[in-house]
């Protein structure tokens, strides 16, 4: 088991620095090249992986170029051009909805406003913040995924268990200059050792103050279970 900083703010510095190191080049790793094909990618990512919906995405940025596209297209054709992503019914409904909004009252373009994105269809806090910081570049509030969720519990960061709460608790610490790299480095720590069944302790970099490290810690903090 690692031992924690004292306090929670110099945790999160000494988190920042090394994952900093060990990740320089995190970004997002959906592709998109618009505002509108990104908030399309988001849309379609949740609870699907960010290489399937690129997958997808390809053809479909190929053949939606605007907002009036997904408006006059059919659900069912769109459902039929998202087929692989998880609940594309659904999401094929969002599209068409967002495109409608997005023609009747945005002129076509893609709102830069957190009440605005939100009130889109299929948008929630989380997607809004990923359109705005990077399509925007307006940030916020922190990206809370599920591996951040899942690592800034494990790190003692947060003990909140919900997104939302996490993500107020998060911008009283993690400085507001790094709110946008902390969730990209995280999800790189997430996909490449600290992963939700099996994280690799031996090999992770912050094995050393993190209090669920395999070794000797009873408790994986994010579930708050035995390991
Ligand atoms: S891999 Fe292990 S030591 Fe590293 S952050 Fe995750 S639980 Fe902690």
């Amino acid at each position: 088991m690692g031992t924690p900083l004292d306090s929670r703010e110099a945790q999160v510095d000494e988190v920042l620095d090394r994952l900093y190191e060990e990740y320089p080049d995190t970004d997002i790793s959906l592709n998109f090249s618009t505002e509108l094909e990104l908030l399309v990618a988001v849309v379609l990512s949740a609870q699907c992986t960010d290489e399937r919906v690129n997958e997808v995405c390809e053809d479909l940025f190929e053949k939606y170029r605007t907002a009036e596209d997904y408006a006059e297209a059919s659900e069912e054709e769109l459902a039929d051009d998202i087929y692989g992503i998880t609940f594309h019914n659904n999401k094929a409904g969002y599209l068409k909805g967002i495109g409608e909004i997005l023609v009747e009252e945005h002129g076509g373009e893609v709102p830069d406003t957190m009440s605005e994105l939100t009130d889109l269809p299929g948008v929630g806090r989380k997607t809004a913040n990923v359109v705005l910081q990077h399509a925007h570049d307006v940030t916020e509030g922190i990206v809370v995924d599920t591996h951040v969720q899942r690592i800034s519990r494990r790190l003692g960061i947060t003990e909140e268990e919900r997104p939302g709460a996490i993500e107020t608790d998060l911008m009283g610490v993690v400085p507001e200059d790094d709110w946008r790299m902390f969730t990209h480095l995280l999800i790189s720590h997430g996909r490449a050792t600290c992963t939700a069944r099996n994280p690799d302790c031996d090999e992770c970099v912050l094995a050393d103050v993190c209090p669920s490290e395999r070794g000797d810690a009873a408790v994986d903090l994010a579930s708050g279970e035995a390991w």
